[in-house]
């Protein structure tokens, strides 16, 4: 099982470099630990993976507001916040092999000379653990120094409650409410990460959602199953998912609940997203430390008060990669197996292909216009008039794409197009004039 599993694994690694998703940084070097780049269709993955989660946090919403926050703050919010005194994972060293390794994943790593083996099992002996610190120190200005010293962010989350009071006076808006980012964050993780799984600068959507301290409980089974249905709304396998409630003794000493949203990857059960209670504890750290009073004054009850925090906050490359697994088959076909990759239409990183049947006849000159008109409509587009029309067809099951529209001689005589179902592989006759419609209804009715 674990090999046939390892194997799926090595399949995604390939097919993302093969097919323009993720490259790894810096290749020509030889790379860089744990840091990949997104080429042309990783890029529309992301994108559209954002899309869907702004859409679902932000944009259909009244009670959330987004923010963009600076990467390089003021020193002193990562000595508030706890990061830089205490934002660190324990350490064990081989004096074998000198890997080293994240003492509390140590069931879940392998030996980098015997992979078959757990570290330390190779008779290699470990190191007691270290604390070692996630931080990324950089300097800012021209001189280097002790007073020059400034951070990379570890997350996104300290920004929005640095601009609470902002937002709260310039959005007219009151608890219960959010705010919501989504932004690179910097973590100078040790442990190699299973692609994009764990590196080292990623992407994050978080949302801090302040709440009458009265409601917390409320809220929190609220977010819980929201974000967990946004997973299965947008495609993923809800048997593949679970909702992992954090024991009494995981708890951070000012939290009263956190859970997170797991995904069964290739190697193991892994945390997606986690959703925290965070209390008052950062807004209130941040009043102390700054002078500045950062509590909200309800004018009906006429109280002053810290709101309650509780705080969904995802990795979007995380996301993107899982997408990816959820999505992948190989699918036995009478002749062959054909690869496919079964994305939500509103991930997928095309929506639609356009293809002539044949490159003459005037079809190649059609299907470009035809794909011009599902471009400003504002599809994701990709015109394709190389090879036979079956192996296009794979092409775009390959990334995943859930439409294909055919330009053939029915086109020309009766502006009629065929349009090809990625997952069904069926095919339906549709008027060209109908087209935008037909591809709006179907990416709304698309079922798993
Ligand atoms: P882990 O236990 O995996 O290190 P964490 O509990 O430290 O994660 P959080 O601080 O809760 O993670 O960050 C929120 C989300 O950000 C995670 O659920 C994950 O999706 C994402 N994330 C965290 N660290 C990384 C990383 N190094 N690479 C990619 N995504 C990450």
């Amino acid at each position: 099982m674990a090999a046939a599993k390892a194997t799926l694994m090595d399949k995604i690694v390939s097919l993302c470099k093969r097919k323009g998703f993720v490259f790894q940084a810096s290749e020509i070097y030889g790379g860089i630990g744990n840091t990949y780049d997104y080429g042309p269709l990783g890029v529309e993955l992301k994108r559209k993976v954002k899309e869907a989660w702004w859409n679902s946090m932000v944009t259909t919403r009244a009670d959330v507001v987004g923010l963009d926050s600076a990467i390089i703050q003021n020193p002193k919010v990562w000595e508030t916040s706890g990061h830089v005194g205490g934002f660190s994972d324990p350490m064990v060293d081989c004096k074998t092999c000198k890997g080293r390794f994240r003492a509390d994943h140590i069931d879940e790593l392998s030996c980098p000379e015997k992979p078959s083996k757990k570290p330390g099992e190779c008779h290699g002996e470990l190191t007691e653990a270290r604390s070692f610190n996630l931080m990324f120190k950089t300097n800012v200005g021209a001189l280097e120094g002790a007073s020059s010293v400034a951070y990379l962010r570890p997350e996104t989350a300290q920004g929005i409650f640095l601009n609470f009071k902002n937002v709260l006076e310039s959005s007219r808006i009151k608890p219960p409410f959010g705010i919501a980012q989504i932004g690179k964050s910097f973590r100078n993780e040790i442990t190699p990460g299973n692609f994009v799984f764990r590196t080292r600068e990623f992407e994050q959507g978080e949302m801090e959602f302040f709440v009458p301290p009265a409601e917390n409980d409320k809220w929190y089974e609220y977010w819980k199953n929201e974000r967990f249905d946004w997973y299965v709304r947008h495609g993923i396998n809800p048997e593949k998912l679970r909702m992992r409630d954090h024991a009494e003794d995981e708890l951070a000493h000012y939290s009263t609940g956190c859970a997170d949203v797991e995904y069964e990857y290739p190697f193991g059960w892994g945390e997606l997203e986690g959703i925290a209670c965070r209390t008052d504890f950062d807004l209130s750290r941040h009043a102390e430390a700054s002078g500045s009073d950062l509590r909200y004054f309800d004018p009906e009850s006429k109280e002053r008060y810290f709101p309650y925090v509780i705080e969904p906050a995802g990795g979007i490359d995380r996301m993107a990669l899982t997408f990816m697994v959820d999505a992948y088959e190989e699918q036995q076909l009478e002749k062959d197996i054909r690869v496919v990759l079964h994305f939500h239409p509103l991930i997928a990183p095309t929506t639609v292909a356009v293809f002539p049947l044949v490159k003459k006849e005037g079809m190649p000159e059609k299907a470009r216009e035809i794909e011009e008109q599902l471009r400003l409509a504002r599809f994701s587009t990709f015109y394709d008039e190389k090879a036979a029309i079956g192996r296009r067809y794979r092409r775009q099951d390959e990334v995943g794409t859930p439409f294909c529209v055919t330009v053939d001689g029915d086109t020309l005589s009766e502006n009629v197009v065929t349009v090809r179902h990625r997952d069904s592989m069926e095919q339906d006759k549709v008027k060209s004039d109908e087209l935008v419609a037909y591809l709006h209804q179907a990416v709304q009715e698309w079922k798993r």
